[in-house]
């Protein structure tokens, strides 16, 4: 029996894809390092699905494997990615294609797709998000690198992710590494949507001391409206969530977040590509800021906190809080879809905007229904030069600017910190201003350094140096 595609690395994601696979129809042939995991995998998992065929050697899987040979690559990202395909170089032919579904870094993709092309091998980097449970019944999924292989792989990938609306949430993003830049993307928006909705908490718990089973009641309701949304959704359900002694574990849980590198790849490459994607970089900052615990605990005891006042009308304030998060939410996918733009520009990629904003719509963590009105600013205007001139956007922001306000001002009188809302709106009102101080910081380089600068009553591109001190 040949088999329709072959995937290496049966950990949970490779597992979990590999049902997937089948349960739409496909013969797939496996292959794992270490024997004993396919082994148990056949006998487990996929035991009495005689279309899933263990493999010894990856000599055995590449002669099982239909032409040209589709090959998925699901393990630990990194070094381990480039062992795995120089293994299996030797048992291919021009025209077959490799997918790298891993949480490959973009630049390792772009190398590796050049690499191989000139070997005549067609290499895919893929995205791939929404974890265990994604991989199983749906994932999202994000496939750049040759464009040949594409026409080879479309009908698999599709039928195997989610579907939002009926669409499938995957798409051709682009060359070279473009997949895993839009999942890298993806993932950074994923920290500042978690940290929005993190910032949201503290005001609900510490500004109006609500309890926990009235903050979940919040954050359903929330989610039947624009911020409806998985991480919403699961917010309201760890909110209600009662440890065995009937407190919320939530409280339980040491307050010092983990990471594993995605968002600050995503603040390294707009730094690199000067775009100011400052909500993004806060959640990154932040999450390094919650890991200091030892340090907080000794500042809280020599630093006192404002004194918290009550507010007079609490209802006014949560409705407030919505519009800031939502206003908040959308700088943040504006600034992300700033920084594809200026990627595309400047690999040359040519990135659908619409497309991924529906890649990105179900199947991932932050699927919300919120990108379907992305999905559709790109669809009627897909040069948009900025989220925040889409009509339906310019309209969010209009109605919700005051309650933006009115929530982070009263946020810096209670001293909490909202490190993502209030960089989301000091972005807006710079994004929005014709003027900017940056003419004093113009002068202040040409008097110390000479830097020159340009007039705005003289042509572009031409420079001008002042001997401020008159001392030549
Ligand atoms: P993982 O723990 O990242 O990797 C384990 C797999 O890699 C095993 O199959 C292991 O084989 C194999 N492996 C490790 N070193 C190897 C080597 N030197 N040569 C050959 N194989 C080697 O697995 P995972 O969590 O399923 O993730 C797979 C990929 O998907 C990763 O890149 C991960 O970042 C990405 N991803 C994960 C998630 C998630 O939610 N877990 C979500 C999206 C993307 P052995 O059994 O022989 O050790």
């Amino acid at each position: 029996m040949k088999a329709d595609i072959g995937l290496i690395g049966l950990a949970v994601m490779g597992q979990n894809l590999v049902l997937n696979m089948n349960d739409h129809g496909f013969t797939v042939a496996v292959y794992n390092r270490t024997e004993k995991v396919t082994k148990d995998f056949l006998s487990g998992n996929a035991s009495g699905r005689d279309t899933i065929l263990g493999m010894t050697s990856l000599e055995e899987l590449c002669r099982t494997l239909k032409r040209p040979r589709k090959i998925m690559i699901m393990v630990k990202a990194g070094m381990v990615v480039d062992s795995v395909i120089s293994q299996l170089l030797p048992f291919l032919e021009k025209g077959d294609i490799i997918i790298d579904g891993g949480n490959s870094h973009y630049p390792d993709s772009t190398r590796r797709m050049k690499e191989l092309s000139q070997k005549g091998i067609l290499f895919v980097g893929s995205g791939v998000s929404g974890g265990e449970e994604g991989a199983r019944r749906g994932p999202s999924l994000m496939p750049g690198g040759n464009p040949e292989a594409w026409p080879h792989i479309k009908e698999i990938l599709q039928a195997i992710s989610a579907k939002a609306d009926g669409d499938p949430c995957c798409d051709w993003v682009g060359e070279e590494g473009a997949g895993h830049y839009v999942k890298m993307v993806h993932n950074g928006i994923e920290y500042g949507d978690m940290q929005l909705i993190g910032e949201a908490y503290q005001l609900l718990a510490e500004g109006l001391n609500l309890d926990h089973d009235k903050m979940s009641s919040i954050f359903k309701e929330w989610n039947t409206g624009a911020l409806d949304s998985y991480l919403i959704e699961i917010t309201g359900e760890i909110l209600a969530f009662k440890d065995t002694d009937g407190l919320p574990l939530v409280e339980k849980i040491k307050d010092s977040a983990g990471q594993k590198g995605t968002g600050k790849w995503t603040g390294i490459a707009a730094l690199d590509a000067g775009i100011p994607l400052t909500l993004i970089a806060e959640a990154v900052f932040s999450r390094c800021l919650s890991s200091l615990k030892d340090e907080r605990v000794k500042a809280s005891k020599v630093y006192a906190a404002p004194e918290k006042k009550p507010l007079s009308d609490q209802e006014a304030f949560l409705k407030d809080l919505e519009q800031a998060l939502l206003a908040s939410k959308l700088i943040s996918y504006a600034q992300g879809f700033m920084l594809l733009r200026q990627a595309a520009a400047e690999f040359g990629w040519n990135l659908n905007y619409g497309a991924i904003a529906l890649m990105w719509r179900g199947g991932c963590i932050i699927r919300s229904t919120f990108l379907g009105a992305i999905k559709t600013a790109f669809d009627d205007k897909p040069d948009l030069e900025n989220l925040l001139q889409a009509p339906y956007f310019k309209d969010i922001i209009e109605n919700s600017q005051a309650a933006w306000r009115r929530v982070v001002v009263q946020a810096v009188n209670w001293g909490i910190p909202l490190p993502a809302m209030s960089s989301a709106l000091a972005f807006f009102d710079g994004y929005r201003s014709a003027r900017l101080p940056a003419s004093l910081l113009q002068a202040q380089r040409d008097y110390f350094g000479a830097h020159s600068y340009e007039r705005l009553d003289k042509p572009a591109g031409e420079f001008f140096h002042t001997d401020w001190t008159g001392q030549g």
